[in-house]
C-alpha cells in the first residue's frame, strides 16, 4: 500500500522523472509557439530538471526564455491532455518532414525495425517520444517551473556536427520548493570555485590560454604550501622523487599504448623532422627512469614519486574552472613491485592516504572497480590483482564498495571519494594496479630464484592534482 501511494508523489524518482519530462515537452510547445522557426532535436529529464536541445537562428537571451517561461505557466493552465499515438515509419517520417523537423525525421530514421514509433499530442503540438508521460499539463504547477540556463550542446553528443543550443530548466510541484532549490542555486554560486579563485587572487583564466591556469601569488603559496607538505610525507614514506621530460618521441607513446589508445588527448609537436608528443601521463616516463639499471628483488618496491605536469586535450565545452582542465600538476608516484609484494604495499599506500586526508579533516569513501568488459590481461590475473587490492583493505579494516566493470583496462582500481561543502562527491586519490605496462617495455628484475621476471605497476596520486 505505502509503496503504491508513495509512487505518485514527487519523492519516488521515477515520477519525478516524468513530471520533469513532460515540462521539457511544455518547454517545447512554448518554443514552437513563440518562435515556429526553431527546430527541435531532443528533451529529456536528467538527475535535476530536465533539458531540450533546439536549433534556433537566435540565441536564447534571458528575456526570450521569460517569454518562453511565461507561454510555459499559460499551457499549464491550459490543461492539454497528453494522447499517445503510433504511426508505421514511412507515415512517421512525413508527419515530421512535413512540420519541418529534420532532427526527428533523423531520429526516425535511427530507431531499430522492432520499436513501435510513438508520438505524443497535448493540443495544437505533437513530439516524437517513447513516453512516459504525465496524462495533462494541467499536472504541472505553472509557477513553479523556472529555466535556468542556456548552453551550447552538439547535436548527438559530436562536435563534427550542428552547434544546437540546450536549454534547462527545474520543476517543483510548490513554488517554495522552487524557491528553495534556487536559494541552493545561488548558495552554490556564492561558492564557485572560479569565482573564490579570482576573488582570493588564487588563480585565473584568460581566454589566450583556455583550460591553462595562471597561478597568482596568493594561489603559489598555497600551493607550495602543498607541495612542501608532500614531499615531507612521502620521504617518510620512503618515496624518493623524480622529474621526467614533458616532451617525447611519438615510439615511446606507441610502445605504451597511448598513441593508439590516447591520442586524441595528446597534444603533438615536430622536432627535427620526427613526432613527439606532450605527456598526458607521467607513467612511461618512469619506465625509462626504471630501465636505466638492472634491477633484482633487493631493489623493490621501487618508490618514484614525481609532480608530473601533464597536458591533456579536452574539448572546450567540457572545461570548467580547474575542475576540468587541460594541464595540470599530479601528485604522482608509480611503484615497481613484486606481484606477491601488492597486497602490503597497497595497506601501506592506503595508511599514507589516511594520514593527508586527516590533516585535512576529509572522510572518504572507497570503491574498488573490478574488470571492464574490453580488458587486456587474462582473468586470473584480474582475479589475484582484485582479491590482493580486496585483502589490503579488509586487512586493516576499511570498508569499501564494489564498482562492477569500471576499472582501467589494464587493471583494477581503488578510488576514494571525498564530499565538498555542497555536499557533492568528487573522486580524489587513486590506486592502479597495472600488469601490462611493465610487460611492453620488457621491465625486468632478477628474482630470488636467480630467473628474470616482469615487475608489477602500481599508479597512485593522493591529492589526485595539485
Ligand atoms: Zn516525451
Ligand atoms: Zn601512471
Amino acid at each position: 500500500m505505502a509503496e503504491n501511494e508513495n509512487k505518485f508523489t514527487f519523492e519516488n524518482e521515477e515520477y519525478r522523472r516524468t513530471y520533469w519530462h513532460t515540462c521539457s515537452h511544455v518547454l517545447a510547445q512554448a518554443v514552437k509557439r513563440l518562435y515556429p522557426e526553431v527546430k527541435l532535436a531532443i528533451g529529456p529529464s536528467i538527475d535535476n530538471g530536465f533539458y531540450y536541445d533546439m536549433d534556433s537562428p537566435f540565441p536564447f537571451t534571458p528575456e526570450i526564455m521569460e517569454k518562453i517561461e511565461a507561454e510555459m505557466r499559460k499551457i499549464c493552465k491550459e490543461k492539454l491532455k497528453l494522447e499517445r499515438f503510433e504511426l508505421p515509419r514511412e507515415e512517421a517520417i512525413r508527419f515530421m518532414e512535413e512540420r519541418e523537423e529534420p532532427y526527428k525525421v533523423e531520429l526516425i530514421n535511427d530507431l531499430p525495425d522492432d520499436v513501435p514509433i510513438s508520438f505524443y499530442r497535448q493540443g495544437e503540438f505533437t513530439d516524437l517520444c517513447a513516453g512516459p508521460h504525465l496524462d495533462s499539463t494541467g499536472r504541472i504547477k505553472g509557477n513553479a517551473i523556472k529555466l535556468t540556463a542556456c548552453n551550447a550542446a552538439y547535436w548527438r553528443g559530436d562536435s563534427n556536427r550542428q552547434t544546437l543550443q540546450r536549454i534547462y530548466g527545474i520543476a517543483f510541484p510548490k513554488k517554495e520548493e522552487l524557491d528553495a532549490y534556487l536559494e541552493r542555486i545561488e548558495e552554490a554560486k556564492r561558492r564557485d570555485h572560479r569565482k573564490l579563485g579570482r576573488e582570493l587572487g588564487l588563480f585565473a583564466f584568460r581566454d589566450e590560454a583556455p583550460g591553462f591556469p595562471f597561478y597568482l601569488p596568493k594561489g603559489m603559496v598555497l600551493r607550495n604550501t602543498l607541495i612542501d607538505y608532500w614531499r615531507r610525507v612521502h620521504k617518510k614514506w620512503d618515496y624518493v622523487e623524480i622529474m621526467t621530460p614533458q616532451i617525447m618521441k611519438r615510439s615511446l607513446w606507441e610502445t605504451s599504448g597511448h598513441w593508439d589508445h590516447y591520442k586524441d588527448n595528446m597534444y603533438t609537436t615536430v622536432i627535427d623532422g620526427e613526432d613527439f608528443a606532450i605527456k598526458p601521463m607521467n607513467c612511461p616516463g618512469t619506465i625509462l627512469v626504471y630501465d636505466l639499471e638492472p634491477h633484482s628483488y633487493k631493489d623493490l618496491p621501487m618508490r618514484c614519486a614525481e609532480l608530473g605536469i601533464v597536458h591533456r586535450h579536452e574539448l572546450s565545452g567540457a572545461l570548467h574552472g580547474m575542475f576540468r582542465v587541460r594541464c595540470f600538476t599530479q601528485d604522482d608516484a608509480h611503484i615497481l613491485l613484486a606481484k606477491e609484494q601488492i597486497t602490503d604495499e597497497v595497506v601501506r599506500i592506503v595508511k599514507l592516504f589516511d594520514e593527508v586526508y586527516s590533516v585535512f579533516g576529509l572522510p572518504y569513501t572507497i570503491e574498488l572497480s573490478t574488470m571492464p568488459e574490453d580488458h587486456i590481461g587474462t582473468v586470473e590475473d584480474w582475479d589475484i590483482a582484485t582479491n590482493a587490492l580486496a585483502n589490503a583493505l579488509t586487512s586493516i579494516g576499511k570498508t569499501y564498495v564494489i564498482n562492477p566493470g569500471d576499472g582501467a583496462f589494464y587493471g583494477p582500481k581503488l578510488d576514494f571519494h571525498i564530499e565538498d561543502s555542497l555536499g557533492r562527491t568528487w573522486q580524489c586519490g587513486t590506486i592502479q594496479l597495472d600488469y601490462q605496462l611493465p610487460g611492453r617495455f620488457n621491465l625486468e628484475y632478477v628474482g630470488a630464484d636467480g630467473e628474470k621476471h616482469c615487475p608489477v605497476m602500481i599508479h597512485r596520486g593522493v591529492f589526485g592534482s595539485i
